[in-house]
C-alpha cells in the first residue's frame, strides 16, 4: 500500500490523475490523503471523480471515498482490462485530463481498447484535444502505443457536451526517447475558433499575433464551429519543428478583449521559440508520467530538454519517485533551459 499526500508541492488535482495512473500501471494499492489541499474548494471535483470511475472501471477496483468533495480516496486496482468504455463527465471537466489518467494502463495492457468521452475538450487549465491530438499522442507514438483520437463535438468551458473517442492501440514495453534537440522550426500556424460568438473576436485575435509574430498571412486561420452546445473561443499557435511539435493556446473569456487573449497565446509561443528547446512547459509535465513508466519497466525513460519546470512538474516528479522509485535528475542549462533525465 503506498499513501501519497494530495497536499505536497501543487496540491491539485494532478496528483490525484498520475497517483491513479501510477496504481493501475504498478498494482499498487494506493491511500489519497489531503486531495487538492491547495485549491479552493479541495477535495475532488466532478472531473476527479469521473478519473477515479474510470479507473476503478478498467480495474474493478475496490474504492472508498468517491464522492464529490471528498479528500481521502483508498484504491485497490485489480487487473486492467482492455475493452469499449464510455466515460462521461456531467460538466465541462476536462475529457482529456481523464483520458491521461487511464491511457498509461491501457497502451500496456493486453489489447486494443476503444474509449468515447464526453464533457469539455477545450478547457482552460488542461490539455485542449488539439495538444493532445498534435503534440501529445505522436510524440507517444515514438515510445511505442499508437493512440487515434477522433473529435466529434467541441466541448467548451462552461457548458462543456463535447465529445471524442480514441482507439487505443498497446504496447509490452515503453521505449525510449531522446530529444535535446528542436531542429529549424519548419511551419507556424495560428488556429482562432469561435462557437456561437462572433467571427470578428477570431479575426482580432489573428491580427494581433500577425502583428506581433510579423508572420505571413497564410499562416493564420478563423474558423466558426457549428458543433458546440455553448460558446467558445481558442486561439492556438502550433509551431512545427524539425523534430518537435508545439501547440500554445490561450481561451476567450468575457471581460477580456480578443487582443489580450491573442497575446497571451503569443507570450507562451514567443517564450517557447526563444528558449530554442524541443519540450514546452505542458508538454514536459505530461511527458514524465510515460517516461517515468519506461524507465520503471526497464528499457523505457529518456532525456529531453525544456523551459524552467513548472511546481506542476516538480510535484509530477515526487509523485513518481514515491510511487516508482526511478531516478528522475533535473540539471538547470540557463535561465531558459533545463535538462531533465528519466531513468
Ligand atoms: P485543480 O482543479 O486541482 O487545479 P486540475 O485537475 O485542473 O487541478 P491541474 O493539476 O491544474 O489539474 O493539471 C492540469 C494539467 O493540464 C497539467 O498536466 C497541465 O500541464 C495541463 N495543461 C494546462 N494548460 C494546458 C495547455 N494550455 N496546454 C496543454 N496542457 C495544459
Amino acid at each position: 500500500m503506498i499513501t501519497i499526500d494530495g497536499s505536497q508541492g501543487e496540491g491539485g488535482g494532478q496528483i490525484v490523475r498520475s497517483s491513479l495512473a501510477l496504481s493501475l500501471v504498478s498494482q499498487q494499492p494506493l491511500t489519497l490523503c489531503n486531495i487538492r489541499a491547495r485549491r479552493s474548494r479541495p477535495g475532488l471535483m466532478r472531473q476527479h471523480l469521473t478519473a477515479v470511475r474510470a479507473a476503478a472501471e478498467i480495474s474493478g477496483a475496490a474504492v472508498h471515498g468517491a464522492e464529490i468533495g471528498s479528500r481521502q480516496l483508498s484504491f485497490q486496482p485489480g487487473e486492467v482490462r482492455c475493452g469499449s468504455y464510455h466515460f462521461r463527465i456531467d460538466s465541462a471537466g476536462s475529457t482529456t485530463l481523464v483520458l491521461q489518467t487511464v491511457l498509461p494502463a491501457l497502451m500496456l495492457a493486453g489489447g486494443e481498447s476503444t474509449l468515447v468521452l464526453e464533457g469539455g475538450t477545450h478547457n482552460p487549465w488542461a490539455p485542449p484535444y488539439d495538444f493532445l491530438a498534435r503534440v501529445y499522442l505522436p510524440l507517444l507514438a515514438r515510445l511505442g502505443p499508437r493512440v487515434e483520437p477522433r473529435l466529434e463535438r467541441h466541448g467548451f468551458y462552461p457548458a462543456g457536451g463535447g465529445r471524442f473517442s480514441v482507439t487505443i492501440h498497446p504496447v509490452r514495453e515503453l521505449g525510449r526517447l531522446e530529444m535535446k534537440e528542436r531542429g529549424d522550426v519548419r511551419s507556424q500556424h495560428v488556429h482562432a475558433v469561435v462557437a456561437k460568438l462572433p467571427r470578428h473576436i477570431a479575426e482580432r485575435e489573428c491580427r494581433e499575433i500577425a502583428k506581433l509574430s510579423g508572420w505571413d498571412r497564410r499562416c493564420f486561420h478563423v474558423e466558426e464551429l457549428d458543433d458546440s452546445p455553448g460558446p467558445g473561443n481558442v486561439v492556438m499557435i502550433g509551431i512545427e519543428s524539425e523534430r518537435a511539435s508545439e501547440l500554445c493556446t490561450a481561451f476567450g473569456q468575457k471581460g477580456v478583449r480578443a487582443e489580450q487573449v491573442a497575446e497571451q497565446a503569443w507570450r507562451e509561443a514567443h517564450r517557447f521559440l526563444e528558449a530554442d528547446v524541443p519540450v514546452g512547459e505542458h508538454l514536459a509535465d505530461q511527458l514524465l508520467l510515460p517516461l517515468g513508466i519506461g524507465a520503471w519497466q526497464g528499457a523505457g525513460g529518456g532525456v529531453f530538454r525544456t523551459l524552467p519546470l513548472s511546481q506542476h512538474a516538480l510535484t509530477h516528479i515526487a509523485v513518481l519517485q514515491q510511487f516508482l522509485n526511478v531516478r528522475i535528475e533535473t540539471s538547470e542549462e540557463s535561465d531558459t533551459a533545463v535538462t531533465v533525465r528519466v531513468g
